[in-house]
């Protein structure tokens, strides 16, 4: 295999027993780990089609590799005997059309190298995913990322306007492009957005970038508790105003993060919310007065320092007791109030301490138990509440996952969430475009 794969990519990038961080990602803080035949890092999407197409042949599980931040254990090979593709010198950025807002980039471009790119030609990709130094716009598609800004702009999905990959049976194929509107065939670029790589291995893609807005105003809002901070969310979106943001942190995150807060926070802080305008300054007075009206105590933080801060919450919650399993489940908006308190309830049930935060104009939690990753009764115990999590969720109309995908740790809840007929026409998918099984075959398992 080794000899076989250097002939394809070259000696120098091919790599046999891999380290365990290469084959980890941000779910190693829940005790999931990797192993794996061979990693290769193909230099171009031709590389990565004759490494598909090698390991189709042969009945060889790949597993593409982005940034690995993911959440759900996605690039984290289960299999022996499997193949890694790693995408990271895959980094080119074909080309950039400003006045077209518009940017071709290679998988293994940064997201925040692309927001980068945008910003210092007066322009945004909106798309915010936390650990955006690290994760790629390839990893950002095959998990249909979202982020804050998603809350008015929409995830992944919205911004890609084509995509260029090799599908599991080792054909490289492109569809959409530099066109912004394309309805000949089927949306087969949005099939890839969310697919967790089991579909085939993003080489490329173009991204649809906006005009940078007007301003960017953060304004925060303290509550008493979760039911007081429903009433806030209510009174934003009521207020007429589209926010960029419009996210929430509980009790317990706070507990964690808030004594970092930029500014800082009144002690007896029982939810936080973060609301971001970025139209007017008519607009911002408008949010203010419902913010006010619902009760909340308005406090204006400095923008970058509110980010930075921001950035930090997930490592912040973690570091309480050494590591943490965190989901990210989706109800409707009206019940984000309740899946908090049924959070802190589940965990209690299970000897642990829960909190949420996250991205509450979406309804989209990150309902999170602390555990020391260490103890394996705890590890137990969080996934026994991580199950009640998702039964919790999908109780109240919601969704198991609202951004990181099923990956390796929700397999099995799809079937849950959907109809017997909508799995099958999945499966049917999954298996149309890889005939040979082998594209990451035990993640996103209905
Ligand atoms: P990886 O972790 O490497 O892989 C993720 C999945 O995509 C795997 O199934 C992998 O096989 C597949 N994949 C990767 N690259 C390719 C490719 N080129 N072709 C085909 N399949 C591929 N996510 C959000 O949505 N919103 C957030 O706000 C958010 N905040 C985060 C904060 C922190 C601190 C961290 C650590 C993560 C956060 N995430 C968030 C999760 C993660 O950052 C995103 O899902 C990210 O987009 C994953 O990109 P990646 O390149 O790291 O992918």
């Amino acid at each position: 295999m080794i000899a076989d794969l250097a002939r394809l990519v070259g000696a120098e990038h091919v790599v046999a027993e891999p380290r365990a961080d290469a084959l980890a990602d941000a779910s190693a803080y829940a005790g999931v780990s990797g192993q794996a035949a061979a990693l290769v890092r193909p230099g171009h999407a031709e590389e990565v089609a004759s490494v598909v197409t090698w390991c189709a042949d042969r009945g060889v599980p790949v597993v593409p590799r982005g940034g690995g931040t993911g959440f759900s254990g996605g690039c984290v090979p289960q299999d022996p005997t499997s193949v890694v593709v790693a995408v990271d010198r895959l980094d080119a950025v074909r080309a950039l059309d400003p006045l077209q807002w518009r940017a071709h980039v290679e998988a293994g471009v940064t997201t925040a190298r692309l927001a980068r790119l945008a910003r210092e030609n007066g322009l945004r990709f909106p798309v915010d995913p936390g650990a955006a130094e690290q994760s790629h716009v390839g990893g950002n598609i095959a998990t249909n990322a979202g982020g804050p800004h998603c809350f008015k702009y929409g995830v992944t999905r919205a911004w890609v306007l084509g995509v260029e990959a090799v599908l599991g049976n080792g054909d490289l194929v492109t569809v959409g492009g530099s066109v912004r509107k394309d309805a000949a065939g089927y949306d087969l670029a949005g099939l890839l957005c969310g697919s967790e790589g089991t579909l085939g291995i993003i080489t490329a893609a173009w991204m649809r970038l906006i005009p940078a807005p007007p301003i960017e105003v953060p304004l925060a809002a303290v509550f008493a508790d979760a039911r007081a901070g429903q009433d806030g969310i209510d009174a934003v979106l009521g207020s007429g105003v589209v926010p960029a943001v419009v996210e929430f942190l509980d009790a317990g995150s706070l507990r964690a993060a808030g004594p970092t807060f930029p500014g800082g926070l009144p002690r007896d802080a029982g939810f936080l919310l973060i609301v971001e305008v970025d139209t007017t300054e008519d607009d911002v007075a408008e949010v203010v007065q419902a913010l006010d009206e619902a009760g909340g105590t308005v406090l204006r933080p400095d923008d970058r320092e509110l980010w930075r801060w921001r950035d930090g919450v997930s490592i912040a919650v973690a570091a309480q007791h050494g590591g943490k399993l965190s989901e990210d489940i989706g109800v409707p908006v009206e019940c984000v109030a309740e899946a908090v308190q049924a959070t802190v309830e589940i965990a209690a049930r299970h000897g642990l301490e829960g909190c949420s935060w996250g991205h509450a104009g979406d309804g989209n939690l990150h309902s999170t138990f602390l555990l020391d990753p260490t103890d394996a009764a705890q590890l137990e115990r969080a996934d026994a509440a991580a199950k009640d999590l998702f039964a919790m969720a999908l109780s109240l109309g919601g969704t198991v996952s609202g951004e990181h995908g099923i990956g390796l740790l929700k397999a099995g809840w799809l079937s849950k969430q959907w109809a017997p007929g909508a799995v099958a026409a999945q499966e049917a998918i999954r298996h149309a475009l890889d005939p040979a099984g082998v594209m990451n075959p035990g993640v996103k398992r209905p």
